[in-house]
């Protein structure tokens, strides 16, 4: 796919935006090549981020790209906020030079790993034989997309959902074009085991509620 998409950029003269911020966190499989590897600093501009593998309320970002693309950037920030302030910069510098990033990261995707398949577990306990229901199981990042019944629509659910205090991100939010309404994006990143079991089992009840009262289940 990625290499299609490159492929697709150079007929048009398009440019990629790659948006990365979930690479480092890898659960199983072989590690994929960035866009930004296959397609190269002219087309593709490589954004990355600290706040998913070092502390979000730094603020920092990375991009690696064209020069005179990024030339452009900076005024653009300038002109925005003059600079991204340097004590922040200066702390995450001061960890890279101290600390193997890769290598501290281990423990928190060992932690994800385990919150992703208790998750797929719940997942598979709740939902397991209602037909029409399936999610992706995901080699990395923090998300696991659900998709139900074509009839089920996940925005009109999200006010059951924060009612049980369940919160997930309607697949719409996703979508250009109106589509992804029967789908939902579920973290399993931050809640500690007994509420991604508990949540799961929440989630479960408003399925069916939602289901009974729209005549759909
Ligand atoms: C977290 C995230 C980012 C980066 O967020 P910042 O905190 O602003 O660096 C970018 N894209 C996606 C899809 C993200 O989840």
């Amino acid at each position: 796919k990625r290499k299609r998409l490159v492929e697709i950029a150079e007929k048009y003269d398009v440019l990629i935006v790659e948006d990365d911020p979930y690479g480092d966190l890898r659960y199983e499989g072989d590690p994929i090549d960035p866009i930004f590897k296959i397609g190269g600093q002219n087309r593709v501009l490589l954004l990355r981020t600290f706040s998913k593998i070092l502390s979000p309320g730094l603020r920092l970002g990375i991009v690696i790209g064209n020069k005179t693309i990024i030339r452009k950037m900076v005024m653009a920030k300038q002109a925005s906020d003059l600079c991204t302030p340097s004590l922040t910069q200066r702390i995450a510098a001061r960890y890279l030079q101290r600390h193997d990033l890769l290598a501290q990261l281990k423990p928190t995707i060992a932690l994800y790993r385990d919150k992703r398949d208790l998750m797929l577990a719940e997942l598979e306990k709740n939902f397991g034989d209602m037909k029409g229901f399936h999610w992706t199981k995901p080699d990395g990042g923090l998300f696991i997309w659900f998709t139900l019944p074509e009839s089920f629509n996940t925005g009109e659910m999200l006010e059951m959902g924060k009612a049980e205090n369940v919160l997930f991100v309607p697949g719409e939010a996703f979508s250009l074009d109106n589509t992804c309404k029967n789908s939902m994006r579920l973290s399993f990143c931050l809640p500690p085991r007994e509420d991604i079991i508990e949540g799961v089992r929440r989630l479960k009840k408003i399925v069916v509620e939602y289901g009974k009262e729209k005549n759909i289940l």
